[in-house]
């Protein structure tokens, strides 16, 4: 018989990407402890072998329970350019290389777009909450476009090249909590926490 380890005030997060711990606690901040997968001293990759976000989010949720034995949460992103056919797609973190270097993985989405006129782009999230074997998922969407050099500093990933619809600067030209209110992970979130407060 597993041993759950947790109840749901804590929720253990899947995951070891610290910028997306930070953004996940600014949602869950008083509401629910998270602990990432550093807390609960697991340092090794987990398996990211689906050719979907959703199969990636669910894989990295299963894992963790499966061997780990507790209810968690992941969540897994892409990036999707349509001038692109839709890379980096699922791909997104290792688009120029092994490395996962974000910086050349952008240049090599500027470098693809160089004579295109449709710089559309968007993210998507898919979170993936297994508690007691059961998986259920919360999908965000941001739509916008693709900037025509890098700007801004905060933020991580592909955050200085995009520009969400609506708007005149990239996720990295605003501070967290501007680009939490409209980002895929943000809305993917806000579904998540309804799940939760019910
Ligand atoms: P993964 O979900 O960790 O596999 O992330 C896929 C790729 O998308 C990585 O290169 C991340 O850095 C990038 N990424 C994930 N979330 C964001 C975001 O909110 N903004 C910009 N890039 C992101």
């Amino acid at each position: 018989m597993k041993s759950l380890k947790t109840n749901l005030s804590t929720l253990i997060f899947a995951t070891s990407n610290a910028n997306k711990v930070k953004e996940v606690n600014n949602y869950l901040a008083g509401k629910y402890e998270i602990k990432s997968l550093k807390d609960i001293s697991f340092f090794d990759d987990i398996p990211e072998t689906s050719p979907t976000i959703e199969g990636n989010a669910i894989q990295k949720a299963q894992f963790v329970y499966d061997n780990l034995g507790y209810n968690c949460f992941s969540e897994d992103t892409g990036f999707e350019v349509a001038g692109l056919n839709g890379e980096p797609g699922v791909l997104a973190a290792r688009y120029a290389g092994p490395e996962r270097d974000a910086h050349n993985n952008m240049q090599k989405v500027l470098d693809g777009l160089i004579g295109k006129e449709n710089r559309s782009a968007k993210f998507i999230t898919v979170i993936a909450l297994i508690i007691d074997g059961e998986v259920k998922c919360f999908e965000g969407i941001c739509e916008g476009s693709v900037a025509l050099t890098k700007q801004g500093t905060q933020g991580f990933g592909y955050d200085p090249i995009f520009i969400p619809n609506d708007y005149d600067v990239t996720f990295a030209q605003m501070n967290m909590e501007e680009k939490s209110k409209i980002s895929h992970r943000g809305k993917a979130m806000k579904k998540f926490i309804d799940f939760l407060s019910n």
